[in-house]
């Protein structure tokens, strides 16, 4: 059974609720829904060993009334059409949501990274940067990283679109300092993670100093919020990867985790807790349980199993939308995606801005600038969900999908 929550269909029945909040006219409405333009793209490639190998890979411009599309690609066995297509739109409404100037778009291929050598993974990369290059631009798309995709990846993505149009940093963002990368953008989701969890705990009348947190995936997202909560006092209880779950009660020492894991790509076997499996580690008791790895995580079968106070959405999509209904019904809150882990693409921006002026701003300016925007979305959300008594994500939603709607009516067709 595929639990695969990003799917257009889940992402469009969200749209339309928060559509039927704000009373959005029925023709803006399917407008804003379909994806402008979709392109799917045969990747070859040539194996170490000689042999040519075929993969499939997308890029889904979903909406560009607010300025030029923006998202990342990911490399994943099961990214389809479908999935991208759901998390182009869900870029629409994040980048609309902390008032960003961009429009919403997503790529991937269908492909294990795991499997590959370094060599092929360039390779791949770079005839996948040079397939999709007709749609892309610095003012009209601009990719940047996502589920195993990193900084080096963007550096052959960038590489590779200037030996055709001339050296361009600001086509991708997530890049390496050294070209053009922005001081912060690596930590950005886990730092916007770990402030709009802060947030979140003054506004549901939790002390963060007290909270204990379950984080599931340890990767660049995970990571970075453990290490921001435990800098703001948080107990770090339990974390998981790929490679299985640690429960540690008494709370983890989080930077010795966070040096094992730079180091082994895995918390396993880093010497502290115990082992528990995912399932119970979705079950323990906590106040904020924080899934950072990929979608549809929670969903029907394990929703009941959870025991914390708060969901914080640091992947995209972890919660399939049935799931959703049932935490609203037990009043577990559910701190939606799309404002959790924005901050990745807002220092995006930022780093868009740095390359078309050609400058590097101090970290210090960028973490500030990215907490601004962090506390005025979580407020604009939290002002609207208490006037229309509604969930968090449909809430912002709402935000989202206004902003969206009256640029879409400004612009004409
Ligand atoms: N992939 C990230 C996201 O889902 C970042 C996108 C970007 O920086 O453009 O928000």
């Amino acid at each position: 059974m595929s639990l695969k929550v990003n799917n257009k269909k889940a992402s469009d029945d969200q749209f339309n609720q928060a559509a039927d909040l704000i009373g959005l006219d029925e023709e803006v409405r399917l407008s804003l829904i379909a994806p402008d333009r979709e392109l799917m793209v045969e990747v070859p490639l040539r194996k170490d060993d000689g042999s040519i190998q075929s993969f499939r890979g997308y890029r889904v411009q979903h909406n560009n009334s607010r300025g030029p599309f923006k998202g990342g690609i990911r490399f994943h066995e099961e990214v389809d059409l479908d999935e991208v297509r759901a998390l182009a739109a869900l870029m629409t409404w994040k980048t609309a949501l902390v008032d960003i100037p961009y429009g919403g778009g997503k790529g991937g291929i269908t492909v294990n990274p795991n499997n590959l050598s370094v060599l092929e993974l360039e390779r791949l990369s770079r005839r996948f940067f040079r397939s999709i290059d007709p749609i892309i631009g610095l003012n009209r798309d601009i990719p940047a990283p996502d589920v195993n995709t990193n900084a080096q990846i963007m550096a052959w993505f960038m590489d590779e679109y200037g030996m055709m149009n001339g050296h361009t940093p600001g086509i991708v963002t997530g890049k390496p300092i050294e070209l053009g990368g922005s001081l912060g953008r690596e930590a950005a989701t886990g730092r916007g993670t770990a402030i709009i969890t802060r947030e979140s705990a003054n506004f549901f009348n939790l002390d963060l100093s007290r909270s204990n947190v379950v984080i599931q995936g340890f990767g660049n997202v995970g990571s970075y919020t453990a290490k921001f909560l435990d800098e703001m006092g948080s107990k770090i209880i339990a974390v998981s990867d790929v490679n299985g779950g640690l429960y540690e009660p008494d709370g983890f020492d989080v930077p010795s985790l966070i040096e094992f894991n730079s180091k082994n790509r895995t918390v396993k076997g880093c010497g502290q807790g115990s082992a528990i499996s995912n399932e119970k580690l979705i079950g323990l008791e906590c106040d904020f349980l924080i899934p950072a790895a990929l979608g549809g995580v929670i969903h029907k079968m394990n929703v009941d199993e959870l025991n914390c106070k708060v969901v914080v959405e640091a992947a995209n999509g972890p919660v399939t939308p049935t799931a959703d209904k049932k935490l609203f019904e037990k009043n577990i809150h559910v701190v939606p995606d799309i404002l959790t882990n924005a901050g990745g693409v807002t220092v995006s921006y930022f780093e868009w801005v740095q390359n078309l002026q050609q400058l590097q701003w101090d970290e210090s300016e960028v973490n500030e600038k990215l907490e601004k925007k962090m506390v005025s979305a979580f407020e604009e959300v939290s002002i609207l969900m208490e006037q229309r008594k509604t969930s968090m994500r449909m809430a912002a939603f709402a935000v989202a999908i206004d902003r969206v709607a009256q640029a879409y009516a400004l612009r004409g067709i």
